[in-house]
């Protein structure tokens, strides 16, 4: 996961005129049948497609990996699998700030689930007859005094390092009880992603043996190798860019860079690597 900016005001033109829609929600509720020619017609989706840079809010794979994205309703429209007595947040069915761009895994495994901490909200926000558009808002403080457990990339403030972990096998864990469920409910333990960061890290640490190996046969120079690790190092900070699938990963490929790199190395070799990754950064 990565924080996303969103421009709340911004809403794409389908949303903005479908009034008559959220009334019909209003008066049908779990019942209605929501448009998705509406909250995923091609403008939210292309308005979407921009602010996540064309990957999965939870599993940050891009659509380059294959994966098919979707528009994800954050607060479930019509059904909460964790309250059997919800009628789901169907108010929400058209609200821009409760649209997140997920893959159809992410999506799939998440479906109607939505753990919250601490007390649900079950009702609209009137103003008499009129729906409140700004209790509509995900940061509205009722919406927020739900606690809810998964993760919002969209949250102000957010930061994934503070609830998830990835290790060098590429394996995610959690940091705190809201990364547990989120991994949980949105399954970021799938093997695929697993296996796809696992070869990310795999990548450069081959990079950087071989360009050891080269000095070792005295086919390349030391400042050669010296230039070719930095190229390798400043190729994992490229991957913190936007438009890179897992940002996440490669905070942490920089950030314990001896626990993902240095210490597979000779000795020798570890001085070597810490003092170019120093360099690079002091
Ligand atoms: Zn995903």
């Amino acid at each position: 996961m990565r924080k996303i900016v969103k421009i709340t005001t911004l809403i794409p033109k389908p949303l903005n005129d479908c009034t008559a829609k959220i009334n019909k929600a209003l008066l049908e509720k779990a019942g209605h049948k929501f448009s998705n020619n509406t909250y995923a017609s091609k403008n939210v989706k292309q308005n979407l497609m921009k602010i996540y840079n064309n990957k999965c809010a939870f599993c940050e794979s891009d659509t380059t990996a294959g994966a098919v994205l979707q528009v994800e309703h954050y607060r479930p429209k019509a059904k909460v699998k964790e309250d059997s007595t919800h009628t789901g947040y169907y108010w929400l069915g058209y609200e821009w700030t409760n649209l997140l761009y997920a893959c159809s895994s992410c999506n799939r495994a998440k479906s109607t689930s939505f753990p919250i901490a601490a007390i649900r909200v079950f009702n609209p926000p009137m103003n008499g007859t009129i729906l409140d558009t700004d209790g509509c808002k995900a940061n509205y403080i009722d919406l927020e005094n739900e606690k809810p457990l998964i993760l919002n990339p969209e949250e102000t403030n957010f930061n994934p390092m503070q609830h998830l972990i990835i290790s060098p096998n590429g394996k995610i864990r959690k940091k705190t009880n809201r990364g547990d469920r989120t991994i949980k409910v949105c399954k970021l333990y799938r093997k695929n992603l697993t296996i796809a960061r696992r070869s990310i890290v795999d990548e450069h640490l081959r990079y950087m043996m071989k360009a050891f190996e080269k000095r070792k046969d005295n086919l390349i120079s030391e400042n050669n190798l010296i230039g070719r690790l930095e190229v390798e190092i400043e190729r994992i900070v490229d991957r913190i860019n936007n438009n890179e699938p897992y940002t996440l990963l490669a905070k942490y490929m920089l950030k314990h860079f001896d626990h993902f790199f240095v210490r597979k190395f000779q000795p020798i070799e570890q001085v070597v690597l810490k003092d170019v990754f120093n360099r690079l950064f002091h």
